[in-house]
């Protein structure tokens, strides 16, 4: 058997999960099919992960973690996993070029923005509908952008929009926000920023590019126009759970069911990080699934493969 453990996904979960099990002396690889980092890698300031009171780009930490999971001799392989079987207790990983055996399975595959699913958002994607401020912020200074949403992403994200555009318009379904009392109150004290309280988005029009949206009031059943420049989409996320819908145990939202060892319902297969049914999906709850699920996995080698010498060796590779 090729490794001891695999994990398929390289955000904060996945890296904090490979530095406690290359650590662990456990033979580790880690899958990451676009740029390592995860969904942090577009937040602009992470300024509540502990141990950094000035706060750095969601990049640099992730940069950061993957320099520590190679220092102990993580492998990162750059494929896409296509496919996840089973053989006994065997996993076995398809790749476009490779397949690969694993004794565990770490699961830190993430989740992703969720569409509004309105006429003109997939038109005008690209087109002045975005999903992500620090990717295209910049391009509208001294703009006018709408932000949907009323949680922390929808709120963070749209006082930084503030650093470019003239004016952020927050469009909330409800007349009270879900975002973190602090960071509501930042964005109800910054001047740039007004509210559009219990109002969704109908349709978004424009030419070439967005250039209004249409609103509706969901207690007046009122009617608006609203002319903007862009519009930032935030309304929650969605766990990225293609690879293994049909054999894990998930929730009516689709992720992943652990138990509190990150463990799956397949045995040797854990969960880590937002792919997971959890309370709190941070950078910080991320690299504490992802320390769990490693030190659960090797605790799970361990009485699952007792007749292997010393894990990690070179005696527990199938060549
Ligand atoms: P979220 O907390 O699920 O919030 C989604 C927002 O979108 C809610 O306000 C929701 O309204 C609204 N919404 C959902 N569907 C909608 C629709 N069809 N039309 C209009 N509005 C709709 O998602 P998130 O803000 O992306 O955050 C995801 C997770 O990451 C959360 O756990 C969050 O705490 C975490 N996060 C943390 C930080 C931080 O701590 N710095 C930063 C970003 C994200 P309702 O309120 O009415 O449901």
């Amino acid at each position: 058997m090729k490794y001891d453990v695999m994990i398929i996904g390289g955000g904060p979960a996945g890296l904090s999960a490979a530095i406690y099990s290359a650590r662990g002396g456990l033979k580790t690889g880690v899958f990451e099919k676009a740029l390592i980092g995860g969904q942090i890698n577009v937040t602009d300031e992470v300024e509540n992960y502990p141990g950094f009171p000035e706060a750095l780009s969601g990049f640099d930490l992730t940069d950061r973690m993957r320099q520590q999971a190679e220092r102990f001799k993580a492998k990162f392989i750059d494929e896409e996993v296509t496919e996840v079987g089973l053989e006994g207790l065997c996993k076995i990983i398809g790749t476009s070029e490779n397949t690969y055996r694993t004794k565990s399975l770490i699961i830190c595959t993430g989740a992703h923005p969720r569409l509004l699913n309105v006429p003109g958002e997939e038109h005008y994607t690209g087109r002045g509908v975005s999903y992500c401020a620090t990717c295209d912020g910049a391009l509208y200074r001294d703009k006018v952008v709408a932000v949907v949403g009323g949680g922390d992403s929808a709120i963070e994200e749209g006082i930084f929009l503030t650093r470019f555009a003239k004016k952020v318009i927050v469009i909330h379904r409800r007349n009270e926000l879900r975002a973190q009392k602090i960071i509501q109150e930042r964005a109800l004290a910054n001047p740039k920023m007004e509210f559009i309280w219990d109002t969704v988005i109908q349709e978004i029009h424009g030419a070439a590019k967005v250039e209004k949206l249409e609103l509706v009031n969901r207690k007046t059943l009122e009617i608006s126009f609203l002319p903007v420049d862009g519009v930032f989409i935030y309304v929650g996320i969605l766990p990225n759970n293609e690879l293994i819908e049909s054999r894990l145990e998930l929730d009516s939202g689709g992720f992943i069911i652990t138990d509190e060892t990150m463990h799956t319902n397949v045995p040797g297969i854990y969960a880590a990080g937002d792919i997971r049914r959890t309370v709190l999906r941070q950078v910080v709850t991320a690299a504490s699934d992802g320390a769990v699920a490693a030190w659960s996995a090797e605790k799970w080698i361990m009485e699952n493969y007792p007749d292997i010498e010393g894990i990690g060796s070179d005696d527990s590779v199938e060549q």
